[in-house]
């Protein structure tokens, strides 16, 4: 009986998933469906290309209908289709129109029992999920890198493969390079490997296209633990390990919390600057910015946050890209739950009350379509939902449903929840049916008090969303408020004694009340509104006089400092805003920057002098944002 309707449900959710159409992927996976990839690539540095093989092993549900793929840019050589797996044959394929956002659909009719297609392609120099540094462009400036980010839709960029969410592969693959250089995937990795510039790699859970990961570069390793690592350039690799050395703990108290670890082993890459993001996710091998290496741990909630993803991301998959707060909301939650663990209640209720800040900030400039969990992407970029919303928004959702049922009873729903689903992708229907039926079903009264549609389907946040608060912010507010009414002077402020949390808060915190009225996060009162220029650049001096936050090596302190230096007009931080736009290349820190200053007609001038030498030196992910911030004249 139980197990009857067991059955149907999976009949349901199997129509959901049939249902549920990628609309940023042209294949066609209920009909044929990739089951694993073998991959084998040259790595030519000198065209800035892969050349090589993908063979796909499928599964039909229909003996009539072609194998779609989805590519960009690629430029597909030869197409074979295989019975066995062991004789090939030569087959027709069409490359479809390109789509400047989907690129273009590759279609290879099938015969009758074809079970593998093998492609020989290779990539153009211009790929959107790779990236060439030059020598100079690295730490150790002897040898050229490259690395690939393939969320959300640029794997199609470097394989040809079904690149949808909703699809997930196990893979193989053998890469050639300069035999001095070592690649690296988000697979099995053998630091001991001889470097030899033959390399194998072995992905045996299935995971979806956008976690296929490659990057290859003068690369050393230091174990961190029994099961962790970190691979960087020599010259970083020590500072990298010193940074990293908690991660271990990290995996044990996650699991402490959500079950097992279920990748083996977790090792980090810490790659050259200009990695566009703070860190990706890859499995077995998270990928991470070198901003994060502050000297003092103090940034290391981006480890805590890619770790996470081995639960909420790589294990349990948003089906489609609108689905993306499931990976991200759900990872900032773990992410604070794991800080909490490992360094504290007060840590992580400061970081929280950042979040909450940082999407208010976003929100307040954001259209009300893009305020929506379940947000609709349809004919737009994916990269475009990339914001605070299913981070931020989509954590506080579950910290209200944590602080309704409590702790221990969502703790026990969301383990069931990551064994539920674990390697599966699942829409946003798909969780909420499970959130009904395991836990809001139980406890009708405390379900009233959530507002779950408004939650997932509506701008805003509801009046009853949490706000945390961080009891030590509120002693940095009160040190603050005294230093601008001149009851004490910058040098009297405990900044010595602060965390690079309450840092950043104190900075917060003068910067909202040295904007003009009116403007978003401006002051309601308009005491510090009224300052001169003279003014304002003797409060800036002094606090940078105190607290040399203008020669900070912290990226996320010397980011807050040189908005205020913006918006400010304090002149003496100038040439610390280029050198950091020179850089760094995390598009978080960038592009706000290269936005602020865009708001002048002489900043704009010295952004569009400054992105003109930087621009080379970015990812193109990052470049693509800020052209269009820029109205930069493409190419
Ligand atoms: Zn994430």
């Amino acid at each position: 009986m139980k197990r009857l309707a067991y059955c149907f449900f999976l009949l349901i959710v199997f129509a959901i998933n049939v249902a549920a159409q990628d609309s940023h992927s042209y294949s066609n996976p209920s009909a044929v469906r990739v089951r694993h990839v073998d991959l084998d690539w040259n790595v030519l540095f000198d065209q800035k290309i892969l050349k090589g093989t993908t063979t796909l092993t499928i599964e039909r549900n229909s003996q009539t209908d072609p194998l779609i793929l989805d590519t960009r840019d690629l430029k597909i050589e030869k197409v074979e289709t295989s019975v066995n797996g062991l004789n090939y044959t030569s087959a027709t394929f069409n490359v479809g129109t390109s789509d400047k956002i989907l690129g273009a659909p590759l279609t290879i009719p099938l015969p009758t029992g074809a079970t593998r297609v093998r492609i020989q392609y290779s990539t153009s120099p211009g790929a959107s999920g790779l990236q060439w540094l030059t020598p100079a462009q690295t730490a150790g400036k002897k040898d050229p890198f490259m690395f690939t980010q393939s969320q959300a839709i640029h794997a199609r960029s470097w394989i040809p493969l079904q690149d949808t969410p909703a699809v997930r592969v196990t893979y193989n693959a053998r890469v050639h390079t300069p035999r001095n250089l070592l690649a690296v995937m988000s697979a099995e990795n053998d630091a001991r490997t001889p470097r030899d510039g033959d390399y194998s790699f072995r992905m045996r859970q299935p995971i979806p296209s956008y976690l296929i990961a490659l990057a290859v570069g003068d690369l050393s390793f230091r174990s961190l633990g029994a099961r962790t690592g970190v691979y960087a350039e020599p010259q970083v690799i020590d500072r990298a390990a010193r940074e990293l050395s908690d991660t271990e703990k990290m995996v044990v108290a996650t699991e402490r919390l959500y079950g097992p670890y279920r990748w083996g082993s977790y090792d980090l890459l810490v790659l050259p600057p200009s990695f566009p993001f703070g860190g990706m996710e890859n499995p077995r091998l998270t990928f991470a910015t070198p901003t994060i290496l502050a000297g003092d741990k103090s940034l290391v909630s981006l480890v805590a946050h890619e770790l996470a993803h081995s639960w909420s991301g790589n294990l349990v998959t948003n089906a489609t890209w609108r689905d993306f707060w499931l990976n991200e909301g759900f990872t900032v939650y773990l992410e604070r739950r794991i800080q909490e663990a490992v360094y504290g209640r007060a840590r992580a209720d400061m970081e929280a009350s950042l979040g909450l800040r940082e999407l208010q900030e976003e929100m307040a400039t954001l259209e009300d379509r893009d305020e929506i969990l379940h947000v609709d992407l349809t004919g737009r970029d994916p990269d475009d939902g990339f914001t605070n919303v299913p981070y931020e928004k989509g954590a506080l959702f579950l910290l209200h449903l944590e602080q309704t049922f409590g702790r221990a009873q969502f703790d026990r729903f969301l383990r069931g929840y990551f064994n539920h689903f674990s390697f599966q992708s699942i829409t946003t229907e798909q969780f909420l049916a499970y959130l009904k039926q395991n836990l809001l079903d139980k406890s009708p009264a405390q379900t009233a008090r959530v507002p779950i549609d408004e939650w997932i389907n509506k701008p805003g946040l509801p009046a009853s969303a949490p706000k945390p608060t961080s009891p030590a912010f509120s002693r940095v507010e009160e040190q603050a408020q005294r230093w601008l009414r001149n009851e004490i002077s910058a040098t009297q402020i405990p900044v010595a004694k602060w965390t690079t949390q309450e840092r950043l808060h104190f900075l917060k915190f003068v910067q909202t009340a040295l904007e003009p009225p009116g403007s978003a996060g401006g002051p309601a009162d308009a005491t510090a509104t009224q300052l001169s220029q003279t003014e304002r650049t003797r409060l800036m001096g002094e606090l940078d006089h105190a607290f040399n936050l203008t020669s900070s090596g912290n990226s996320e302190i010397a980011f807050q400092w040189l908005m205020m230096s913006i918006e400010n007009k304090y002149e003496p931080a100038y040439s610390r805003l280029e050198e950091f736009l020179l850089s760094v290349g995390r598009r978080k820190f960038i592009r706000p920057l290269y936005q602020e200053l865009a708001k002048t007609p002489e900043g704009r001038e010295r952004a569009l002098a400054i992105y003109r030498r930087a621009r080379p030196t970015y990812h193109p992910i990052a470049v693509t944002s800020i052209d269009q911030d820029l109205k930069w004249p493409s190419e």
